[in-house]
């Protein structure tokens, strides 16, 4: 979402008030080999990048791929590195969710390999229609100003506060105005391609001796969140249903997440494989996470029940004990947590708990 990228931006900015070791561009990225012939492209920006990791499997005759990728010349990176691997064709391609970075270069890959049989959930189908790609031209004006505001903040030399650009902070800014810069410049030229397979519930892949399965577990982060399993490996692709180190609060059902998390913790899985956040080997983060759903659910729906206004619940429901324990001390990862998840979610869970079901 662009919303997403803007208030990336500002986190991203913070970074330049603090000393850095190693500043990571947005644009580097890990190949992560998981098990024999599957792989992870991870991206290294932290806290959150705005690209999802994507993860392929190579099969006997054939490739798969999870989540397409924001820009089109990032999903063109990742398929430069499955080009590098194998020369077997990606024929399928899962979406886990309608956001756009997960939907916006199904083109690029149906392009590239035009047999590419592209798989989510009927609602995410559905969503990615309206949402992603009928949004496009209004995330596209939202970024323009947002590109506008940061090359603005680099001629002028200091930040809106009026306080000088030292040397880490303009670098920051720049690398946010190259991405913007390219967000602005890729987007128009996305194409809409959706899912042409949807599964309601569960679906079972033989790629001759690969297995992969993807299964809907009900509501959590949209209305249709996919989890692709790979029961002989034991890997668990999450998409954004845990995105470490802390979650995207956006437009979910925080009540349903909960439950949601208890079916995805069911996997005998050993790595997880996150869209946004490290690999991780134990269900440790997703416990957590599943605690601060539970701690906004819990407190708004106390709140409502009291009678307080959504100004009252904000101001009461701050969740300071859990960016405490996801943050720590570091002011990135504290402000990605206020603003990717406190401030959607607690909203949202607002006109949740007083029954409004979008
Ligand atoms: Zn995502």
């Amino acid at each position: 979402m662009s919303a997403k990228i803007m208030r990336l931006a500002a986190v991203l900015l913070v970074l330049g008030s603090f000393p850095l070791l190693a500043a990571e561009s947005l644009e580097a990225y890990d190949v992560v080999r998981l098990a024999d012939g599957v792989y992870g492209v991870v991206w290294k920006t932290r806290p959150v990048s705005p690209e999802p990791n994507i993860l392929f499997a190579i099969n006997d005759d054939d490739v798969l791929v999870v989540d397409s990728g924001l820009l089109p010349s990032s999903a063109r990176t990742v398929i430069r590195e499955i080009r590098k691997l194998t020369p077997k064709p990606v024929r399928y391609l899962v979406n886990t969710h309608w956001h756009d970075d997960h939907v916006n270069a199904n083109f690029v890959y149906r392009k590239e390999w035009p047999g590419v049989q592209i798989i989510s959930h009927p609602n995410t189908r559905i969503d990615a229609h309206a949402r992603a790609f009928g949004g496009k031209e209004e995330s596209l004006a939202k970024n323009r100003a947002g590109l506008e505001k940061y090359e603005g903040i680099l001629r002028a030399g200091k930040k809106s506060d009026n306080t000088p650009l030292d040397g880490p902070t303009r670098a920051r800014v720049e690398e946010v105005v190259a991405f913007f810069r390219r967000y602005v410049e890729e987007i128009p030229s996305v194409e809409e391609v959706l899912p042409n397979i949807t599964v309601d519930q569960s679906l079972v892949l033989h790629c001759g001796s690969r297995v992969i399965e993807v299964h809907y577990l009900g509501r959590g982060n949209t209305r249709g969140d996919v989890v692709v399993w790979l029961p002989n490996e034991k890997i668990l692709v999450t998409g954004d249903l845990v995105v470490s180190p802390t979650p995207f609060g956006f437009g979910s059902y925080y009540a349903e997440w909960i439950g949601t998390l208890d079916k995805l913790m069911q996997f005998d899985a050993t790595t997880l494989f996150l869209a946004h956040g490290d690999v991780q080997h134990d269900f440790g983060y997703v416990r957590q996470e599943q605690g601060l759903l539970r701690a906004l659910v819990d407190r708004v729906g106390a709140e409502v029940a009291k009678g307080s206004s959504l100004d009252d619940v904000k101001k009461a429901v701050t969740l300071d004990d859990w960016k405490k324990t996801l943050a720590g001390n570091d002011p990135m990862i504290q402000l990605g947590f206020d603003q990717f998840f406190v401030a959607p979610a607690v909203e949202r869970a607002y006109d949740q708990a007083k029954g409004d079901q979008q």
